[in-house]
């Protein structure tokens, strides 16, 4: 006898804040008919993978979290993991988010069969059918390996900032870094103190600037719990404060002059070498590669046990790292520790590999080098899909909470018009996407992330942005406010029947 496969009207991929967030919604709008498909054995993303010491939020906490759920417990302006992490926890049990989770089960592939109009998801743990399928598989949640000779013969201990080896006691070790990313400069200055020597290898200085991180006083958190409004004044200032940064970075980067001033102050300040200096200053526009934020950063990196190297690295042996200046001179700089702050697939996403549309092509196929969909959520081919922090939704400079709680309220609007309108089928009109990346690409001109002078993951191979949104989230929110039909190709449920399975309008 074969077992019947369980069918939802929504399968959500993930349990990140777009996950969670869905969940939420789905939950609010009276929805108990859906699944939540997560390859984990925990709720969390981003923030409960990223362990590493001194990891944080680089956007500050009261705007860094669900607007339906504002925290007056923050106990720092930059909240550490350990905190974001249980208050996503918080927030999925206190919404009975958790009981809708299956754990362990990694999609494996999502195929969706037009004489159904369905999605059937094979998963680690079984396979699943969904009349709606929304991914919130993440844009940082797979680590990029570096392509470096030999990596994988190094006899030493070997892992990636996103998968920390607590068990690994760095104490007197010769530690390598490669990578000097958001996540590196968080965790260096943890780490030097405790290494023997550390050899951090830079490919490209990023522009770090000093970062107003505080304790939160009792008195704000009982302002925040006691005076109604006070946390969303809070949020909002720094939500405008945050929206201000657009105006150098989309609308006059020449404003960015003033930022790169404080940056090479930032790094005057506590670097006495010129070498050093010299080696720590970007040579490209500010905000064309996240700007990033420590203030402990550059002191660590000034202590005597830290070598800063800029060669490229051309192999790595069994227990050293080989670098080759620009003379040809090769340097082994002897390591027992690799740990790769090497940062994300985020302009090839696994999961792209995993969702095929009715002909069996996958969604990576689809796109080729020239990611792309309609708002960031909807992608022609793929009907009844949606894409939380999908194509352009990404950003350089406020809370990508933002963003996915924006696709979410769009997602949810094209549900209930689904459900109102007996509608089984709803797919973006190719005309009405080629217009929406038309418009992306007309903002982006101009903008420090197309003109900066660096190479950044924000852009694909021809040198287009996939990645970012061009211009000030509330544009971006006011285009997701409301479901577009007539931007979609729709599909009507032909039988009279009333489903019993509906989301209430
Ligand atoms: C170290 C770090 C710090 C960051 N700091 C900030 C910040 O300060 N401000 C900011 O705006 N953004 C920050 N980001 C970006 C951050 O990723 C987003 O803000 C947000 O957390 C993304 O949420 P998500 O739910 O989309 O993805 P994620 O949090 O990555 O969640 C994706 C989930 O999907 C699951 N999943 C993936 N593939 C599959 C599959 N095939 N099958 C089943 N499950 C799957 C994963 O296990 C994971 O649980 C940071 C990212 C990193 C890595």
């Amino acid at each position: 006898m074969t077992e019947a496969v369980p069918h939802y009207r929504v399968a959500v991929i993930g349990t990140g804040f777009a996950g969670i967030g869905m969940a939420v919604r789905l939950r609010q709008a009276g929805l108990r008919d859906f699944v939540i498909l997560e390859r984990a054995d925990g709720i969390g993303g981003t923030w409960r993978d990223n362990s590493y010491p001194g990891a944080a939020c680089d956007v500050p906490s009261h705007l860094y979290s669900f607007s339906f759920a504002l925290n007056p417990h923050w106990s720092r302006t930059f909240s550490p993991q350990p905190e974001i992490w249980d208050y996503m926890k918080r927030v999925a049990g206190e919404h009975g988010v958790d009981r809708h989770v299956r754990y362990g089960s990694d999609v494996k592939a999502a195929r969706w069969e037009p004489e159904d109009n369905r999605w059937r998801i094979e998963t680690s743990s079984g396979t699943v059918t969904a009349q709606f399928l929304v991914s919130g598989a993440g844009p940082l949640a797979d680590p990029t390996y570096p392509d470096i000779k030999g990596l994988d013969a190094f006899e030493g201990k070997l892992f990636h900032s996103a998968e920390w080896d607590h068990d690994h006691d760095l104490t007197g070790r010769r530690v390598a870094v490669i990578g000097t990313g958001a996540s590196a400069i968080q965790f260096v200055p943890k780490i030097q103190p405790q290494v023997g020597k550390l050899s951090l290898f830079q490919r490209t200085a990023p522009w770090v600037m000093f970062r107003h991180d505080r304790d939160i006083t009792k008195a704000e958190s009982w302002l925040y719990r006691n005076i109604p409004g006070a946390q969303q004044i809070a949020r909002k200032s720094i939500y405008w404060g945050r929206e201000s940064y657009i105006l150098g970075f989309a609308k006059n980067p020449k404003l960015l002059g003033i930022v790169e001033r404080l940056g090479r102050a930032n790094i005057n300040r506590s670097v006495k070498d010129p070498v050093l200096r010299a080696k720590l200053t970007p040579t490209f526009r500010a905000g064309c590669k996240r700007i990033l934020m420590s203030n402990d950063y550059y002191p660590a990196l000034a202590r005597p046990n830290v070598d800063v190297v800029t060669d490229g690295i051309v192999e790595v042996r069994p227990n050293s790292v080989v670098t080759r200046d620009s003379s040809g001179k090769e340097t082994e700089h002897e390591v027992d520790t690799i740990i790769l702050g090497t940062g994300f697939q985020v302009t090839d996403p696994p999961i792209a590999h995993r969702v095929y549309d009715s002909e069996g092509r996958s969604l990576a196929e689809h796109w080729g080098n020239d990611v792309q969909a309609f708002r960031g959520t909807t992608v022609n081919g793929f009907p009844n899909a949606f894409v939380l922090a999908g194509p352009n939704t990404g950003l350089g400079h406020t809370s990508q909470v933002f963003m996915i709680e924006a696709q979410i309220r769009y997602t949810m609007e094209a549900l209930k018009f689904a459900c109102r309108n007996r509608v089984d089928r709803l797919e973006p009109r190719p005309e009405a996407q080629r217009a929406y990346n038309k418009m992306i690409d007309k903002s982006m001109q101009g903008t420090v992330w197309v003109t900066g002078g660096c190479d950044s993951w924000y852009l694909n191979e021809e040198g287009r942005n996939t990645t970012l949104w061009p211009t000030f989230t509330w544009n971006y929110a006011l285009r997701t406010r409301w479901f577009d039909p007539h931007n979609y190709d729709l599909r009507r449920v032909r039988s009279t029947k009333k489903r019993k399975d509906a989301v209430p309008a």
